[in-house]
């Protein structure tokens, strides 16, 4: 397998990526790969070491660091769930906050931090058989993917489940608050000059504002068939 076996899932903060990403893995036997997750790792590296502070982001210490971040993905047997190691530290709960999201936003738009990040992403999907959702997976770190998908649901929608899973993990926050947060990252992911959020060239749109994630399969697999025979043709 090869990039091309790829599936790119793109699209708006808490759109159901991940949660759309990992059935599809499940259904196929393909890996799911968060690249959120790393931009959240280098934002958490930047609180710790002081990188970020409450009046100053430092840009320059920043891209000066950039080869002391390690981040690696590891499973947790028990829970059959993806870990995120930052040298080699499970951060896993740590990067899911508020702050670290809208922190993620920001690092995101420093180029030399996507280049890393992307060089990472390409060098786990180089075998194929990869699921990885993001927001310039297929414009971006594999514009030649099986099938690209950009997701999207209407702002309520997506605040009412940011909301609701940080209530699950115990985080936190008021549901105005949430809104507001992912309102400011939509525009800031969609408007940064590196990488910007967009749909790819040749990637099918799904808002699932009102599906089920049964619905969302259902949708999948039709446009998975036809995905796999323009693929022979
Ligand atoms: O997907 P998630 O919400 O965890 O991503 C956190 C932030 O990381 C996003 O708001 C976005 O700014 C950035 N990101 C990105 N490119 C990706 C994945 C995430 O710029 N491929």
């Amino acid at each position: 397998m090869t990039f091309t076996s790829n599936i790119a899932i793109d699209g708006y903060s808490s759109s159901g990526k991940s949660t759309f990403a990992k059935e599809i893995a499940k259904e196929l036997g393909y890996i799911y790969i968060d690249s959120g997750a790393m931009y959240r790792a280098v934002a958490l590296y930047c609180l710790e070491n002081g990188i970020v502070t409450a009046d100053r982001f430092d840009h320059v210490k920043l891209i000066e660091s950039l080869d002391r971040i390690h981040i690696e993905f590891s499973v947790d047997p028990a829970a059959n769930k993806q870990l995120t190691l930052l040298n080699g530290r499970n951060v896993e709960e740590s990067i899911r906050g508020i702050r670290i999201s809208e922190l993620a936003s920001k690092v995101s738009q420093v180029k030399e931090v996507r280049w890393k990040m992307v060089g990472l992403q390409r060098s786990i999907a180089e075998k194929g058989g990869i699921v990885m959702d993001g927001r310039d997976i297929g414009t971006v770190v594999f514009p030649d993917a099986k099938m690209k998908i950009f997701m999207t649901a209407s702002l309520e929608v997506r605040a009412r489940r940011r909301y609701d899973e940080l209530m699950q993990r115990g985080i936190q926050a008021s549901y105005d608050e949430v809104l507001e947060s992912i309102r400011m990252r939509d525009h800031e992911d969609e408007n940064r000059t590196e990488s910007p959020l967009c749909k790819a060239e040749g990637a099918v749109t799904l808002d699932n504002s009102k599906m089920t994630i049964e619905e969302q399969m259902k949708w999948f697999r039709h446009h998975w068939k036809s995905a796999n025979s323009n693929n022979e043709n």
